[in-house]
């Protein structure tokens, strides 16, 4: 067996690649050990590594450590999308909320300078932080940001916090990013430890307005079904304010009201396995079902994992073979444009112009010109160079655009079925991950085709 004195007679480094360290020491482990110190840097795999055997490549020489660090480590994703490398979520985002929510403190101010503001446990003191007088919680998540931020002076959840890191990202330099989202995290973490919320349903006294409404339950047709659970949600939010499990699910680090709702109130209104909506199931997890009620309930989870089980695979295969047929596709390494007259006429919604950066159109007067987002509004129609028709034999960069920049990877044909893939994987699969219960929600279908909104923002939810 190689020992760690063997690579190290053989000129090995074990440099820590970023916030990623890689220690090996077979003698006490017989196999890598591989600390992921930045958690959220895999969420856009949406990855959970714990207990995950993988196999590790690391590399020997200086030159593919340069090349690692040079290529991989990138700190942003594509420009053209609005989603970054980094996402706070889970505890992190649950810390957030609390160090940033609005609280009733009667304590005098005092004044909070920087070098104090790791001492500070309690995010509900008044402090004067920066000349302006806040709440302690709200002072140490300014600190977190760079010198010229503007000051956040609201309650910080998921949204707010990842639309926050985008900002850093894409407005600074990638250290000052690193850091500010470094210390993000780490009093996400640190405040969700102390604050612990938690959920114990011997705790929660379902109020009797949602137990009277649930009678009502019975009979009820799928659309006043909807309309009951909509109301006792509200009751039930308006309960739970200011407990853990509120804190929990408003800031979005959970999967959102409708857990507790199944958990606390009633299952709701669910689908057999060929869609059609069944009667409500008016019991909630915490008083236990019936028989029928169980019978019912458990299709759906049955169809999900079926499901899952058929078509992961399927979906795996697609991934793969998209990236044979994409392999070749390279961009060239100096060409800059390729002058094809071809473009791809597309008309412009709202989400499609957040996305179209970087890349380059061709104004009324034929000249090539880099898309400006300010320049376009909903219904245009631009004439988008596109990799589809250019002329090179390798992608030329006007035709693929600046996201080659941050790639710093020629093989864009890889690139896009590893997105590709990713991407249809989850799609999918989400519609399983509701275990059945069918998700009622009053839109106008035909209006969301034609504003082709696919629920934009920075994650699934
Ligand atoms: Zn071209």
């Amino acid at each position: 067996m190689v020992t760690k004195q063997d690579l190290i007679n053989k000129g090995l480094k074990l440099i820590p690649i970023s916030d990623i360290d890689i220690e090996f020491d077979p003698n006490e482990t017989e196999a890598y050990d591989l600390t992921v110190e930045n958690d959220y840097t895999f969420s856009t795999f949406d990855g959970v590594f714990v207990q995950d055997t993988m196999a590790i490549y690391h590399p020997i020489t200086n030159e593919s450590q340069e090349e690692i660090k040079d290529k991989m480590m990138n700190v942003k994703t594509a420009t053209s999308s609005y989603s970054v490398n980094y996402a706070i979520s889970k505890e992190m985002s649950v810390g957030l909320y609390v160090l940033t929510k609005d609280y009733s403190n009667t304590n005098s101010p005092f004044e909070l300078l920087d070098e104090n503001i790791d001492r500070i446990n309690d995010p509900s003191l008044n402090v004067i932080y920066k000349k302006r007088q806040t709440t302690a919680g709200k002072a140490i998540f300014n600190s977190c940001l760079p010198k010229d931020y503007e000051f956040v002076d609201k309650l910080v959840d998921k949204k707010v916090a990842n639309s926050i890191l985008y900002d850093l990202v894409e407005n600074y330099d990638e250290k000052t990013a690193m850091d500010a989202t470094s210390k993000i995290k780490d009093y996400g973490f640190k405040f969700s430890t102390i604050s612990s919320p938690t959920i114990t349903m011997d705790n929660i006294q379902i109020p009797n307005e949602i137990m009277e409404l649930k009678q009502k339950l019975e009979g009820a047709t799928t659309e006043e079904a909807a309309n009951l659970l909509d109301q006792m949600l509200e009751i039930l939010k308006e309960h739970l304010k200011n407990t853990g499990l509120y804190d929990l699910v408003d800031s979005g680090s959970s999967k959102g009201w409708n857990q507790p709702m199944q958990m606390l109130i009633a299952k709701g209104v669910i689908a057999d396995t060929e869609g059609n909506l069944l009667e409500p199931i008016k019991s909630s997890f915490s008083e236990g079902f019936s028989p029928t009620e169980y019978f019912q309930a458990s299709k759906g989870a049955r169809h999900g994992i079926i499901s899952r089980v058929h078509n992961t695979a399927d979906s795996g295969y697609l991934s793969r073979k998209l990236a044979y047929l994409l392999a070749h596709a390279e961009a060239h390494p100096t060409l800059k444009d390729c002058r094809t007259k071809n473009t791809l006429s597309i008309r412009l919604n709202n989400d499609l112009i957040k996305r179209l950066k970087g890349r380059y159109v061709i104004d009324k007067k034929g000249r090539v010109i880099p898309f400006k987002q300010e320049d376009y509004s909903d219904g245009d129609i631009i004439n988008l160079r596109s990799p589809i028709f250019c002329e090179s034999y390798k992608i030329c960069h006007t035709c693929y655009g600046e996201l080659l920049k941050r790639f710093k990877s020629p093989f864009v044909g890889i690139v896009a079925s590893q997105v590709i893939g990713e991407r249809s994987t989850q799609m999918i699969l989400q519609v399983f991950h509701l275990g059945g219960a069918a998700k009622i929600s009053k839109r106008d279908i035909l209006n969301d085709i034609i504003e082709n909104d696919p629920k934009s923002g920075l994650k699934k939810e």
